[in-house]
């Protein structure tokens, strides 16, 4: 046999188009994230992220984005206190006093300027350094440097060149931002200390020149620093962007993780049997079920063996016949078959079979390994982006196909959490339910669909068993409602895998079994009526009088109490039907019939027919004087409806005799022997005049009440 493709239709996509799967029959769970070469090209983007939408990803992104870069180290104290020590040295070596302030003024002020550093750094160090602390402390340098240019006498003042430094040194470590603001300071501030020098001492020409080229290089500086400034930004830009792309991802990767688990989880456990086949009916994925239904192992069932082979012969050929004989008239082959299959024991299992084509391209199942986030190189975050993205798409194929095998089990399922919400359902249960999806996820809990009679039932009986230490049932059988309130009978199949807060409940629709059951319990019903009752008279027929006799028989011979039987005969009825006819005779037999089950009214009293015209009544419990007071007053009553007998040789009436008899029934007697007796005492008030009520233990005539 090639092939079997009237089950799976010519055209229809292959089911399992990785054939390695054959051989490899258990896929791997974890993909190793090394092993992925991340020499894929960069716009290849397998996935757009900005289409994503991620709500809280600013949120949770990793604290590294947003981070005060500017941490002063020890060396810049080193440089800032270095500042006022060389002013102060230069002062006091050079030979000429300063202009305007004597040097110990000088020497001073730079003391100042040196206690402020130190205050200022470690004051910062304990509060942490604010950008503005840090600005303060630069335009301190830059006020400095002008004030000791203004009253250095030298021409051309070194002191130019310290403004220039401290302006270029702090911009460059401060970023654009602080350079700006301190060439805006410079700028104003350094031709007006030249005016006042050229005041003070007259014009300095070497001055001039080196402040022109100082000022050329500082707009230089400025030029290149601005540049600068925009190229790391980009590139911050950039990894701070690639970090949140990675971050995403792999939040995504993690949920779709979790999600492919939990479908792997339930078509590993489902209750109903599942396999995946290839395009020839070969076996390629089975779950527990499906094990346990045929007795195979799943490498036996890998080991190339096909549907076909365990789906009983006769069956396989009526299905080929079928789909031959559709096949030459035309129409849709379905989906559903009803046959038998043969297990490893061939044991032969009724089954019906559903065939639903999925689309599961990609066997391979994948999670996520820890990827550094934090890693700052720009080529790290884009491998490691690429790895992510990988991943991120096989695990989504790995998780749509196991999504597809939970929409197509076949059975309504669903996953009820811990707190018995509802957090998946499948199209068989929408269906089932006649509720959308999103009515039911997240919003519905299981019990609410279970109507709140059948939920009170099985809520006291799993209280009962958890407080005997028994083990909860798996499965219950219960009313399922509806959204349109209607009722349907439901099997309902729990499981729950180990370690796990969440269930697997599946739902089998018996209606229609238990319509049928209901059917044939009303024909069972029928049945026993019929084989029990006499159609003419409606009381009980000769085979319930033998039946209850036998057992209430045993039951009194167990407790020592007496039994009563009264056998009565309608006095020459012979004749009754031949003057009246036979169907008067029958309205006659059903009247005293009912006359007869008023008066032998306990429970346990049994009126029968016991032949043509004879009826027999058996009364447990009952003494011989308490049966002869009820046989005659049933004779009495029948006597007194004056039923006109015209042939009768007795009374004008239809009469009755009576034979009763008592016992305590023992083991040297049968059931017989009362039978007879009460026999033997009707006989005698036949011989006696009819009429009457004779006991046969003691075959002592009841007084008449109407001699
Ligand atoms: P007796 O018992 O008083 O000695 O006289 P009898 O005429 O009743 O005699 P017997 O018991 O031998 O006759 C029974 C008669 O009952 C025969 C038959 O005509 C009548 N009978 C039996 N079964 C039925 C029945 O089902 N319907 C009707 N209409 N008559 C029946
Ligand atoms: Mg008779
Ligand atoms: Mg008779």
């Amino acid at each position: 046999m090639k092939s079997y493709p009237t089950l799976t239709g010519p055209g229809v996509p292959r089911i399992m188009p990785n054939p390695t799967h054959i051989h490899n029959p258990e896929p791997p769970l974890i993909l190793d994230i090394a092993s992925i070469t991340a020499d894929l090209a960069e716009e290849d983007a397998l996935l757009d992220l900005d289409s994503i939408s991620f709500p809280s990803a600013k949120k949770r992104a990793p604290a590294r984005l947003f981070t005060i870069k500017d941490k002063a180290p020890d060396l810049q104290l080193i440089a800032r206190c270095g500042f006022p020590l060389m002013l102060a040295l230069y002062f006091a070596i050079n030979l000429k006093p300063p202009l305007l302030t004597p040097l110990p003024v000088v020497i001073v002020l730079c003391a100042l300027f040196l206690a402020y550093h130190m205050y200022s750094y470690r004051r910062n160090k304990q509060h942490g350094f604010s950008s503005s602390s840090i600005g303060f402390a630069n335009q301190v340098d830059i006020a400095a440097a002008l004030l000791a240019w203004l009253i250095d006498p030298a021409d051309p003042s070194p002191m130019i060149m310290l403004v220039v430094i401290a302006v270029i040194g702090n911009g460059m470590r401060h970023g654009f931002a602080s350079f700006r603001a301190l060439l805006q300071i410079a700028a104003v501030a350094a031709p007006l200390v030249y005016l006042l020098r050229i005041q003070m001492i007259g014009f300095e020409p070497l001055s001039l020149i080196f402040l022109t080229l100082c000022a050329f290089l500082i707009f230089y500086t400025y030029v290149l620093s601005r540049q600068n400034d925009r190229i790391r930004q980009e590139n911050e830009n950039r990894a701070t962007r690639l970090e949140l792309d990675n971050y995403k991802l792999k939040q995504l990767g993690m949920a779709l993780q979790t999600s492919e688990i939990r479908y792997r989880n339930i078509f590993d456990n489902s209750t109903a049997a599942m396999v995946l086949l290839e395009n020839d009916m070969r076996i390629s994925l089975v779950n527990a079920s499906f094990e346990k239904l045929t007795q195979y192992s799943r490498n036996e069932l890998y080991a190339g063996k096909r549907l076909s082979d365990i789906i009983y012969r006769d069956d396989l050929e009526r299905i080929k016949r079928f789909h031959a004989r559709r096949k030459k008239m035309g129409g849709t082959t379905p989906t559903e078959y009803e046959c038998k299959l043969v297990d490893r024991f061939n044991n032969i299992k009724h089954v019906i079979i559903r065939f639903n084509i999925t689309h599961w391209h990609e066997r391979l199942m994948a999670t996520i390994e820890d990827v550094t986030v934090q890693k700052r190189s720009r080529a790290a975050l884009l491998k490691s982006g690429k790895k992510l993205r990988e991943t991120f798409a096989l695990l989504s194929q790995s998780e749509k196909g196991y999504r597809n095998l939970f929409e197509n089990t076949g059975t309504a399922t669903i996953l009820v959490e811990k707190n018995m919400r509802i957090s998946m359902v499948n199209t068989q249960f929408t269906e089932m339910t006649k509720y959308e999806k999103n009515e039911i996820i997240g919003k519905k809990r299981l019990s609410e669909f279970i109507e709140r009679k059948n939920l009170f039932r099985i809520r006291r009986f799993q209280i009962k068993q958890k407080k005997k230490g028994l083990p909860l049932p798996t499965e219950y059988e219960c009313l399922m409602i509806d959204k349109a309130k209607n009722m349907k009978y439901v099997v309902m199949k729990t499981y729950t895998p180990p370690d796990q807060n969440t269930s697997i409940v599946s739902f089998f629709d018996i209606t229609q079994r238990k319509k049928d059951e209901a059917a044939l319990q009303q024909a069972h019903e029928r049945l026993r009526l019929i084989s029990t009752t006499d159609e003419l008279t409606q009381v009980a027929n000769r085979r319930q009088f033998n039946e209850r006799l036998a057992g209430e028989w045993n039951r009194l011979k167990r407790e020592g109490l007496p039994l009563s039987l009264v056998m009565c005969d309608f006095d020459c009825f012979k004749s009754y039907n031949d003057a009246y006819g036979h169907q008067s005779g029958d309205q006659c037999l059903s009247a005293i019939a009912n006359i007869l089950k008023t008066i032998f009214k306990r429970s346990a009293d049994v009126v029968a027919r016991y032949g043509g015209e004879e009826f027999t009544v058996i009364m447990p419990n009952t003494d011989l004087q308490g049966a002869l007071e009820l046989a005659e007053s049933a004779r009495a009553a029948v006597e007194a409806l004056k039923i006109p007998s015209k042939a009768s040789v007795v009374s004008p009436y239809v009469t009755l005799s009576l034979g009763v008899s008592a016992l305590i029934p023992s083991h040297l007697l049968t059931p017989d022997a009362i039978i007879r007796d009460a026999d033997n005492a009707l006989y005698e008030a036949k011989r006696l005049g009819r009429n009457r009520c004779i006991s046969g233990t003691c075959c002592q005539e009841m007084p008449l009440a109407n001699p």
